[in-house]
């Protein structure tokens, strides 16, 4: 089980710490979509396709 926060995935967009954890990529990904749409939809919406984009390879990059 690794664990990133929500911060570093957002690429600094978002100042939460949250911690996300998971044993895969793919559980990453859904935790961090999960949590972000429950505890600031806003900023996942605020988030460029650019972000979202690094965010989803840093999670590739850490948990494959
Ligand atoms: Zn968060």
């Amino acid at each position: 089980m690794k664990t990133i926060t929500c911060k570093e995935l957002s690429g600094g967009v978002s100042p939460c710490t949250t911690p996300i954890s998971g044993n895969t990529a793919e559980e990453v990904k859904k935790s961090l979509m999960a949590h972000g749409q429950k505890d600031h939809p806003e900023q996942i919406k605020s988030m460029t396709p650019e972000i979202q984009k690094s965010a989803m390879q840093k999670i590739d990059t850490l948990f494959a």
